[in-house]
């Protein structure tokens, strides 16, 4: 794990201590690149270090949720959530509601509501998560993905 992470130098700016509880929940969430449920982050954790208690993990993953580093979405269940990391605040997606893959997208183009929201409602926003839901090529077959482009 990279000292420059700015997930870690935010645990530092906030006053939270390096574990290894944090600090490994942090690696599986950032290999994953960003979507991972949190049965997996229990699972691969405890294959890295068996002696972080499920209980650390929950309460880790609980940490990082308040901080604003990741947000528990309800893709394929309403059960077990999975995670997204929020680079810089933002996560922007498009998931197909056929097979569940996810499309991930970069620029998101929210800055201008996000300003007016703040100003409007006097709320200081820290990051959003924007989910689109569509049914992707492949599923809509060869014949459909033809006639819609
Ligand atoms: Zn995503
Ligand atoms: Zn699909
Ligand atoms: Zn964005």
């Amino acid at each position: 794990m990279r000292q420059d992470c700015p997930y870690i130098q935010s645990l530092k700016k906030a006053g939270y201590r390096l574990t290894q509880a944090r600090l490994t929940v942090l690696d599986v969430l950032e290999s994953e690149h960003g979507h991972i449920t949190s049965a997996d982050v229990l699972e691969k954790v405890e294959r890295i270090n068996p002696a972080i208690g499920r209980a650390s993990v929950f309460r880790t993953l609980e940490l990082f949720t308040q901080l604003g580093f990741i947000r528990p979405t309800y893709i394929n269940t309403s059960l077990t959530p999975t995670y997204v990391m929020m680079h810089g605040g933002h996560h922007h997606h498009v998931i197909c509601t056929e097979c569940n893959r996810f499309f991930e997208f970069d620029d998101c183009g929210l800055e201008v509501i996000s300003r007016n929201l703040q100003r409007e409602l006097d709320v200081q926003i820290s990051g959003h998560l924007l989910e689109f839901y569509g049914v992707c090529a492949d599923c809509r077959g060869p014949d459909l993905a033809e006639q819609s482009s």
